[in-house]
């Protein structure tokens, strides 16, 4: 079932899938930022092009998940303070990419606590590589990271709220959390769940279409009739769109699947054009069927290696 939220505007994944390219994007963000009332005392910031944030305030203080590239700090500081006069006190990464752990710096320096999953700290001090879109990012200096983090899940409870984080490995990184407000029913999904067409799997930072298709279930479990869903980039979501996404995994999985075990090649993979019964809907973003037919087949296959040189920035491929 298509729900109300839909999607548009396919440059928003586009961007929130090249960390580096982004960063260049971002920078040009200016203004104050549109703020959605999400439900109970949560609030999104559309930070369109480059993604969502998520903003608890109440007697605890200010909770953020995730925080954009450093240079959108002080936008972000600014449309917190017209929902709450107290500082942030604690910022979660939902995973590792800049769009969504570049502020922790500037927010550590303000006395916030900067909190993750143990890969998001162990990548965060290491260079990356971005397969699918051919960027590399550099290790982060020490204020930027995470400095409580956690392996399986763990409970917060914070502005009258009992918030799970439940690590979900392989998915889109290796250390994606999700985060689940019980009491306001609304469900954080990070870039676990981009509600824009194909995901974008970052094959090099441990994520899978196998973890993928287990994480969507996760989330689907997680989620109830009335659970509001918080993607990373995107509209609100409901738990229908969730089931549709994961649907779309498992059948695109398992149509390349079938020409991997024939023995086919990459290219001849491409060239059949196994997910074209899905493309008119799912198609519609930054990933096309080519390239998500690539990281299926990277993610199965184990058949990709780290190139030797790569860019810092990679032009904009479309
Ligand atoms: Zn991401």
């Amino acid at each position: 079932m298509r729900t109300i939220y839909g999607f548009a505007r396919p440059w928003a994944v586009m961007l929130l899938a090249l960390p580096m390219v982004v960063q260049a994007q971002a920078r040009r963000m200016e203004g104050p930022i549109e703020t959605v009332a999400v439900r109970d005392n949560l609030s999104m910031l559309v930070m369109e092009p480059a993604g969502n944030v998520l903003v608890s305030v109440g007697a605890d203080g200010v909770a953020l998940i995730d925080d954009q590239f450093a240079p959108q700090t002080t936008r972000i500081i600014d449309a917190v303070k017209v929902l709450s006069d107290q500082p942030v006190r604690y910022v979660f990464n939902t995973h590792w990419h800049g769009d969504h752990s570049g502020g922790n710096g500037n927010l550590a320096d303000r006395g916030a606590v900067i909190i993750a999953h143990d890969n998001v700290r162990k990548r965060l001090t290491e260079a990356q590589f971005h397969l699918a879109i051919k960027a590399r990012s550099a290790p982060r200096s020490a204020e930027h990271l995470p400095v409580i983090t956690f392996n399986n899940r763990m409970t917060f409870y914070l502005n009258g709220d009992v918030i799970d984080v439940i690590h979900v490995p392989h998915a889109h990184t290796d250390g994606d959390a999700l985060f689940y407000f019980r009491n306001a029913d609304v469900l954080h999904t990070g870039d676990a769940f981009i509600n824009r067409g194909y995901p974008l799997i970052d094959v090099a930072s441990g994520g899978t279409i196998a973890g993928q298709i287990t994480a969507t279930q996760a989330m689907i479990d997680l989620a109830g009739p009335d659970t509001i869903v918080v993607s990373g980039h995107g509209p609100l979501a409901d738990r229908q769109r969730l089931i549709a996404m994961r649907d779309m995994l498992i059948t695109a999985r398992a149509e390349v699947r079938k020409l991997i075990d024939r023995g086919k090649t990459l290219a001849e993979i491409i060239n059949a054009a196994p997910l074209q019964n899905l493309d008119s809907e799912w198609g519609i973003g930054f990933v096309k069927a080519p390239m998500f037919i690539t990281i299926i087949y990277q993610s199965e296959t184990g058949d990709w290696e780290t190139p030797e040189a790569m860019p810092d920035e990679t032009p904009l491929a479309e």
